[in-house]
């Protein structure tokens, strides 16, 4: 299968994971959530499907996303995948219990929702679609896709069309913990990008903005986004990465996700202007930028939870000095479980010192 976001990180969280359910812990790992912004047809919705590596969401050259879709990434077990015949499926909040195994049924039926709710006259509204994908190849992660900037109202569209929808991505973005993914299409003006700047009233430092510089094969001829892509015109610490989505030909003509990928490669490597950016060229380099932020995020917080862990290693020992001397089966029990944590408490701090090949981001 594709490489999805977050791929390379799943054998990291799983070990945690595994760790706090052997400590009978509820404490689980929460990841930050990543938003995509921008104007309208950017290339927002392509991006996210692009990082998900399945097509199931509605895209094209009208205005699409009319309604946040909140995307709720959901790990499978291999257990329950085993039990299970289908192996990935979606499931709307909106309908609960039907599994959409086909996932050109799930974009229909995100295009359904937002008639059910708006009408098919190009209304916006704040209120989410939610969606959860189940699949044993995704972290579990949320992606959010939202309505793009748009400055002239059209069809439904209230006058002041523009700062609704700013108010509704600021919403979003506004969150420390949120990721931004600031999409630009490369065949505008970049340094009037409309992302970047709601971006910048969002996250000041641009210390969890990532830009994404889209469309770069269909730039005006003799431009390019070099410049930019090197953070000369608009710095952002966390960088550029320039994509080359499906067109609207590709869409109509049913492009896969893989064929699109092989189609960017080729392009990168068929221009030379690039080629000293690599690593800032390409979905895959934008989830590998993603997946270090993830691990970053991840190393961060696990001072704190071996801390906690540490502490119910004190209780429990405690516990188990006050058997004494009596050999039942409770102390047995005891025992056990002491070295259970002895052994995983080991194993996380070889992950915290980073020592273990799983925290790399390749
Ligand atoms: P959104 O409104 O920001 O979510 O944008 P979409 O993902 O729906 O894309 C809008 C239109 O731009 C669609 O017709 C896409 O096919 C097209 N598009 C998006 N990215 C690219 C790209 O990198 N290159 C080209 N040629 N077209 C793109
Ligand atoms: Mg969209």
């Amino acid at each position: 299968s594709i490489p999805g976001v977050g791929q390379s990180v799943i054998p990291l969280v799983n070990k945690l994971q595994d760790i706090f359910s052997q400590l009978g812990s509820a404490s689980t790992i929460d990841l930050p959530q990543v938003a995509v912004i921008g104007s309208q047809s950017s290339g927002k919705s392509s991006v996210l499907e692009a990082l998900v590596g399945r097509d199931f969401l509605p895209r094209g050259t009208d205005i699409c996303t009319r309604r946040p879709l909140v995307l709720q990434l959901v790990q499978l077990s291999r257990r329950d995948d085993e039990k299970s015949e289908v192996c990935e499926w979606g499931e709307f909040l909106h309908a609960p219990g039907k599994r959409f195994t086909d996932f050109s049924l799930i974009r229909r039926e995100i295009q359904a929702e937002t008639e059910r709710e708006l009408g098919s006259n190009k209304g916006i509204s704040d209120k989410q679609i939610r969606l959860k994908i189940f699949s044993p190849n995704v972290l579990n992660i949320t992606l959010v896709d939202l309505p793009g900037i748009t400055k002239v109202p059209v069809g439904d569209q209230p006058s002041d069309i523009e700062a609704r929808v700013r108010t509704m991505i600021l919403s979003y973005i506004k969150h420390e913990t949120c990721i931004i993914l600031a999409v630009s299409p490369a065949n505008a003006d970049l340094a009037n990008s409309d992302a970047l700047q709601m971006a910048r009233m969002a996250d000041p430092d641009g210390s969890r903005t990532i830009g994404v510089i889209t469309k770069l094969d269909i730039m005006d001829r003799g431009t390019d986004a070099r410049n930019f892509l090197l953070g000369h015109v608009i710095p952002l610490r966390l960088g550029y990465i320039g994509v080359v989505n499906r067109s609207q030909a590709d869409i109509v003509g049913n492009k896969s996700i893989r064929d699109a990928l092989i189609y960017e490669e080729n392009f990168f490597r068929s221009q030379p202007i690039y080629h000293s950016l690599a690593d800032r060229c390409g979905i895959p380099q934008l989830a590998k930028k993603l997946n270090t932020i993830l691990v970053q995020h991840i190393k961060a917080i696990l001072p704190d939870m071996k801390t906690r862990i540490n502490a119910q290693m004190v209780t429990l020992s405690k516990e188990l000095a006050g058997y004494g001397e009596l050999i039942d089966s409770k102390s047995g029990q005891g025992a056990l479980m002491l070295n259970i944590i002895t052994k995983y408490s080991q194993g996380f701090s070889s992950i915290i010192d980073g020592k273990n090949e799983e925290m790399s981001t390749s």
